[in-house]
């Protein structure tokens, strides 16, 4: 227990250090390395934690190494095991579920046997995998044979990307607009892969920045591009729909890599491209 805690506050001073991530994304190393895990450069955050984390990490920016040689890329404890299952075992938790989801409409006062809400249970379990369907997807599957080499170096912009997620806290949807930018360093990704990437991502329990940074943090692993931006512009049905009830109210994330980060040109071509500046 003792050492989470440590390492939790080890990856909070994490956070701020972007310089780094600057450095990581700088240094030219190909996709080969997904496919064979093998000696690898020591990751940044590793130096500057000195202890390799056991846990599920904090942040994204902890997870060692970012994309994780399974390809699932910062899973869930239970997640090898929900796509491991076989057909039956997939069976058994759909009726776990959907036990689970009875038994709340009952405590919230509801008759389960009545005709509207009987096959209800049943129908909340699937779409609920079907929600969270990204903690099956690998993203060597992902991105599979779509990385290209290309000497275009000018920015690659993907404009709104609508992504569907869940808000980890509540448990209710959050959606919106993704947009997605990179500056290639000799390498580019077929461009419905950053739709699929960002999918991959949301189809889990998030929380908007930690979608936003996994985006991110991913795209700029697979290619190690010059620089990397995301936004993601979301409604929260959490927010919107009860506590302080603001109807309108959108939530802007980003996240900047590399020359992103570092000219604020490059970050102005972006925001300009988005119709922002
Ligand atoms: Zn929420």
């Amino acid at each position: 227990m003792d050492r989470d805690l440590d390492a939790k506050l080890k990856t909070m001073k994490l956070s701020d250090n972007q310089t780094n991530v600057e450095e990581n994304i700088q240094q030219g190393e190909g996709v080969e390395e997904l496919s064979n895990p093998k000696p690898q450069r020591e990751p940044w955050y590793k130096k500057l934690s000195g202890v390799p984390l056991n846990t599920r990490p904090a942040s994204p920016y902890t997870l060692n190494p970012p994309i994780d040689s399974d390809g699932l890329s910062w899973p869930s404890l239970g997640a090898r095991e929900r796509l491991e299952s076989n057909n039956e075992e997939s069976l058994g938790r759909e009726a776990r579920i959907a036990n689970a989801v009875r038994t709340i409409l009952t405590e919230l006062g509801e008759d389960t046997n009545r005709e509207g809400l009987l096959e209800t249970p049943e129908r909340y379990a699937r779409a609920m995998i079907f929600f969270t369907k990204g903690y099956e997807d690998n993203i060597k599957d992902v991105i599979k044979r779509a990385v290209f080499e290309e000497d275009h170096d000018e920015m690659v912009i993907v404009k709104d990307i609508e992504i569907y997620s869940l808000c980890e806290h509540h448990l209710v949807p959050f959606f919106g607009k993704c947009h997605i930018a990179y500056i290639p360093n000799k390498k580019v990704l077929g461009l419905s892969k950053l739709a699929r990437l960002a999918e991959m991502y949301a189809r889990r329990f998030q929380v908007q920045e930690r979608l936003t940074k996994q985006i991110a943090i991913a795209l700029s692993e697979i290619l190690q591009p010059r620089g990397v931006a995301v936004v993601i512009e979301a409604t929260h049905m959490c927010m919107v729909s009860r506590g302080v009830q603001k109807s309108g109210a959108i939530t802007s994330t980003s996240c900047m890599l590399g020359c992103f980060r570092s000219q604020q040109k490059t970050r102005d071509e972006f925001l300009t491209l988005l119709g922002r500046n």
